[in-house]
């Protein structure tokens, strides 16, 4: 299951979670939407994998599996 986590490791952006401004790779690395395709060209910053738009939890199961409330920010910043 995605943590579905609030912010973005770059820029500690909100995110919305029933959005569609969140990018995820495999390993749960999540970033705003505005970075995979400028910045960061595609690619996480952590792991080198593929970033893909995250998909939305719909309403009922967010209640019954809430996202993530833990922030996770990249303390080195983000390569550019
Ligand atoms: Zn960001
Ligand atoms: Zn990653």
């Amino acid at each position: 299951m995605l943590d579905m986590r609030p912010d973005c490791e770059c820029c500690e952006a909100s995110l919305d979670l029933s959005g569609t401004n969140a990018r995820i790779c495999s390993f749960d690395c999540t970033f705003c939407a505005s970075r995979p395709e400028g910045t960061l060209m595609g690619k996480c910053p952590n792991c080198a994998g593929a970033l893909a738009p995250r998909p939305a939890r719909a309403g009922g199961k967010l209640a019954r599996l809430p996202a993530s409330r833990k922030r996770v920010v990249n303390a080195g910043g983000c390569a550019t």
